[in-house]
């Protein structure tokens, strides 16, 4: 199955000059800034209608990616197409509200000064998406759809808990009838009691009005029933991208087979230690050489420390999908993942 495409994201890579610290201009040990890359060639397809999920650590470049997806960053090269054409520098208005972000702090993304019915309003003006006597009406259907009542339209930001904060954001970036909805870990900062509510809100929106959504999270249990297809991110790369399902019960890198081995499981077991992850990714400034997953790969051989393993096709999932690993040893990994995947299953 493999749906049109709203967004194609081709070798897109962000550089950023680091200054030179004094010390070192100061005892000319450097001239010049270092570079730090934190996206590195970054192809990927977001097709219409489905929920993509976006996973890594910290620091591996989502929400860089997010920024440039919704034009408020500009990559360093390469190149990106909504509904096949090339996006064009300045966005224009039309693209800038087709393309819509909810970001992962309530608190800080939403004025506290500024009430809702003024935040809405605004939008619906500005962009002319209703005549000026239906916006209040307009507001309140934006709210109700996102599981407000009427009464929120007159309070503040402030009035409100992180869950229904954020909401309103989500009615915010709906408020502009985008095509595209990028959710850069929306449910991070929000308590976990309520992060379920939000999920379930994303899955109804993606259904009631057929959005496309890039998910971004930093955990792939938050993704698993969510999202279509998943896609694993690794200082700066696209380590592997599959349908949801085929992800969890067939994982082909090293990166991901421990990412999934660090979800608690349904039974209450700690997860599996043996499979966990050690230490911090290395810096996107310093990226190691060859395989950049090599130094903490528990199945690491020779060859990992000298290539540098291109995306590649390494099976056909159960829906079909093309399955894509950066791991030179895929297809012929020990099943660690696999194991841990069908246990996590059976105690649902
Ligand atoms: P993530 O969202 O996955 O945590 P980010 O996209 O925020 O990752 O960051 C990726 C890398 O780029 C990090 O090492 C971060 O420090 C660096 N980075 C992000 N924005 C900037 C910036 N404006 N200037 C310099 N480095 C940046
Ligand atoms: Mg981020």
């Amino acid at each position: 199955m493999s749906g049109e495409s709203a967004v194609l994201i081709s070798d897109i890579t962000k550089r950023y000059t680091m200054p030179t610290p004094v010390w070192e201009r100061v005892t000319k040990r450097s001239e010049s800034g270092r570079s730090l890359a934190a996206l590195d060639g970054i192809d990927l397809d977001v097709r219409r209608g489905e929920t993509l999920a976006l996973v890594g650590e910290s620091g591996s470049g989502k929400s860089t990616l997010a920024k440039i997806l919704v034009g408020s960053v500009a990559p360093s090269s390469g190149e990106l197409r909504y509904d096949g054409e090339p996006m064009p520098v300045p966005r224009g208005k039309d693209l800038t509200r087709r393309i819509q972000m909810v970001f992962q702090d309530p608190y800080s993304s939403l004025n506290p000064r500024i009430s809702v019915r003024s935040l809405l309003s605004e939008l619906l003006l500005l962009h002319r998406i209703v005549p000026r006597r239906q916006v209040r009406t307009e507001c309140v259907r934006l709210l109700n759809l996102v599981g407000l009542d009427d009464d929120a339209l007159d309070a503040y930001p402030s009035q409100f808990s992180g869950g229904q904060r954020q909401r309103i954001a989500i009615a915010r970036a709906l408020a502009v009838r985008p095509d595209v909805l990028i959710a850069d870990e929306p449910v991070s900062a929000l308590d976990v009691s309520v992060q379920a509510t939000i999920l379930d809100l994303f899955t109804s929106l993606q259904e009631e009005l057929g959005l496309t959504i890039l998910f971004i999270a930093h955990n792939l249990a938050v993704v698993q029933h969510l999202s279509q297809r998943v896609a694993v991110m690794y200082l700066g790369r696209i380590v592997e991208v599959a349908d949801t399902d085929e992800i969890f019960a067939n994982p082909q890198h090293p990166y991901t087979q421990s990412l999934i081995a660090s979800i608690p499981r349904m039974s209450g077991d700690s997860a599996n230690e043996a499979a966990m992850l050690e230490g911090e990714p290395p810096s996107p400034i310093d990226i190691p050489s060859g395989c950049r997953f090599h130094p903490r790969c528990p199945v690491a051989v020779d060859a990992c420390r000298s290539t540098d393993p291109e995306l590649r096709a390494v099976s056909i999932g159960g829906a079909g999908e093309v399955h894509e690993s950066a791991c030179i040893l895929a297809d012929a990994l020990p099943s660690a993942g696999t194991r841990i995947a069908v246990q996590h299953k059976e105690e649902q």
